[in-house]
């Protein structure tokens, strides 16, 4: 049978250290020393609604809540420095569920040089809660945010989107390395992680600019093979799952045109998937441009958590 003190105990022997971070777990508070802008960020994810246990091993959603902030950190461009996790486990099965969710965390920590800092353990009759939160710090070129895209500006996409649902959702690949070669080689505009959609999340970026629109080209949005898969499946076309699916975790961002050339030419590593799609425009709305040049409006209807 775990003790909270003996699991706690478990994860302080196993989190390693990192610079920055001269106090972690085992104090009343972590001490974090910073180079640059603090950024923080919190997500939730709870079994029966983001997850099923079951379906889906603790692990695996140890990886997905740690993987989901850092992507926020990638989407300001910042590193991320260390993680802060609360648990509500299921009395039943705690200590092992609690295992499975750090074996999940560790991998992705060490790989982006994460420290876990704390956190916070309960375990009740009902499921599974994880929260995280993941503290990061900007670079001295500053944080990226989704208010500076500017009317002629080019919009780019780290990587192929659509169809996460066939499971890619639970492994998404934090793009922390590519923003920060990106925002090192260019000035980023804008920028923003993809969770609700292509459509859905660069409605957020043009609200957040003042209001602006966007034309995309229907040709030029990758479109993953997962997007495929499922489109033979459901018979809507696959660039909708593109548009639309979300949970992609790809990076969607403005630059001036000159810089997307740049970009473009002189891939940074690991940006060998970075695709142009389209462009900002002072005109409010967002129209996808078809071969032929027809452009049609499109809702940005992205996934609200409290409305279902
Ligand atoms: P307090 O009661 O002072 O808030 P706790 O007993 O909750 O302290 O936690 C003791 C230490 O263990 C703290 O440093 C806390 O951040 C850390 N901690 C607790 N739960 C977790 C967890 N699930 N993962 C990582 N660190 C944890
Ligand atoms: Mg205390």
């Amino acid at each position: 049978m775990d003790t909270e003190f003996g699991l706690i105990e478990w994860i302080r022997r196993r989190a390693a250290a990192r610079e920055g971070v001269p106090l972690g777990i085992g104090d009343d508070c972590a001490a974090l020393r910073l180079a640059g802008e603090a950024l923080v960020t919190t997500d939730m994810l709870m079994d029966g609604r983001h997850f099923r246990l079951g379906e889906a091993t603790p692990d695996q959603v140890g990886y997905k809540a740690l993987a989901v902030n850092l992507s926020d950190i990638a989407a300001m461009a910042g590193r991320p420095v260390a993680a802060f996790v609360a648990v509500a486990l299921p009395k039943d099965n705690a200590g092992a569920i609690a295992r499975g969710l750090w074996e999940g965390m560790r991998p992705l920590a060490e790989r982006f040089g994460v420290a876990l800092a704390g956190g916070d353990t309960n375990a009740w009759d009902g499921p599974l809660v994880i929260c995280i939160t993941v503290v990061g710090e900007a670079t001295a070129r500053g944080a990226v945010r989704r208010s500076g895209a500017k009317p002629g500006d080019a919009l780019l996409v780290t990587g192929p989107l659509g169809g996460s649902l066939l499971g890619r959702h639970l492994r998404p690949r934090p793009r922390v390395a590519e923003a920060l070669a990106i925002h090192e080689a260019v000035d980023v505009h804008a920028m923003i992680d993809i969770s609700d959609g292509l459509a859905a999340d660069l409605g957020h970026v043009l609200e957040e600019s003042g209001g602006l629109g966007a034309v995309i080209d229907e040709g030029a949005i990758p479109v993953h093979e997962d997007a495929v898969a499922i489109a033979r499946d459901d018979g809507r076309p696959p660039v909708e799952h593109a548009l639309h699916d979300g949970e992609d975790f790809e990076l969607l961002l403005a630059v001036a045109p000159d810089d997307a050339d740049r970009l473009l030419a002189g891939t940074p590593p690991g940006c060998e998937a970075l695709r142009r799609i389209g462009v900002v425009s002072d005109r409010p709305g967002l129209r996808l441009r078809s071969a032929d040049g027809a452009e049609r409006v499109i809702e940005p209807r992205g996934f609200d958590h409290l409305a279902c």
